[in-house]
């Protein structure tokens, strides 16, 4: 089987970028998004990712910082509420700063417990910015899991896909992730099926059960690029021995 850990890291504010931002980067969308700005914030894609993951019958996790720029988290608690109402795991996108200092680690952990009213349970640094002695903090603050390990920004292979369990948390590292696809793989619309294709074939060839983890973040469905989600979630649940669940789900498997 390929076991396939679907999340999504929330970067972004709820409100997201100033106009500004999204301007300066303007083409990145379809000329639509950008002549209603003002209407629509086409970083914000909880309710239509929602639909897609229903419609393809599969649950992701969402991994929400506790520290916004320019914002602030308690403003996901409406989305964050649906999510879990929904069957939808919640983790912790925890903050770069707070990656070797445990007290900072268990302020976050606490906040989101706090929100979400779950015990957390997950955690990827945002920007991948780890550290090595982050399981060990996060074993003793009662996490299973992490995924914050991407070992290059180019390459697809066996380094970038399956689990290690070290310090009693289980890491997934980074198979796919939209940014990468994109920039440094240059990968176009048109190819990135069947890279998904690829990789699937290179692990089954491996000849085992396997995990192959995807990032994709939410603020990019209405992105060039991001906007080819629900192709890849058609193409992977076509095949047989693909099985896309949380990061908890996965977890519970292993153990
Ligand atoms: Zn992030």
């Amino acid at each position: 089987m390929q076991y396939i850990f679907l999340s999504h890291d929330v970067d972004w504010r709820a409100q997201g970028p100033s106009k500004e931002h999204i301007l300066a980067r303007k083409e990145r969308f379809a000329d639509e998004y950008i002549d209603s700005l003002d209407k629509i914030n086409p970083y914000y894609n909880f309710p239509e990712l929602m639909d897609i993951e229903n419609n393809f019958g599969v649950k992701s996790t969402f991994f929400f910082r506790t520290i916004y720029e320019n914002g602030n988290y308690l403003d996901y608690e409406n989305e964050i509420s649906s999510l879990l109402k929904g069957g939808w795991e919640i983790g912790l996108h925890l903050d770069p700063s707070s990656v070797t200092n445990l007290e900072k680690i268990k302020d976050e952990k606490m906040k989101l417990e706090k929100l979400t009213k779950n015990k957390i349970l997950g955690n990827r640094v945002h920007y991948l910015k780890t550290d090595e002695g982050l399981n060990k903090k996060l074993h003793e603050l009662e996490f299973v899991y992490d995924s914050s390990i991407r070992h290059s920004k180019d390459k697809i292979d066996e380094n970038e896909m399956g689990y290690t369990k070290e310090n009693g948390i289980y890491e997934f590292p980074i198979t796919w992730m939209d940014a990468y696809l994109f920039t440094y793989m240059k990968i176009s619309e048109n190819e990135l099926v069947s890279v998904f294709e690829k990789t699937l074939d290179f692990s089954r060839n491996l000849g085992k059960d396997n995990v192959l983890t995807l990032i994709w973040h939410d603020n990019v469905l209405k992105m060039k690029g991001g906007r080819m989600y629900s192709k890849i979630l058609e193409f992977l649940t076509s095949q047989d021995d693909v099985e896309i669940c949380r990061g908890i789900d996965l977890v519970n498997r292993l153990r």
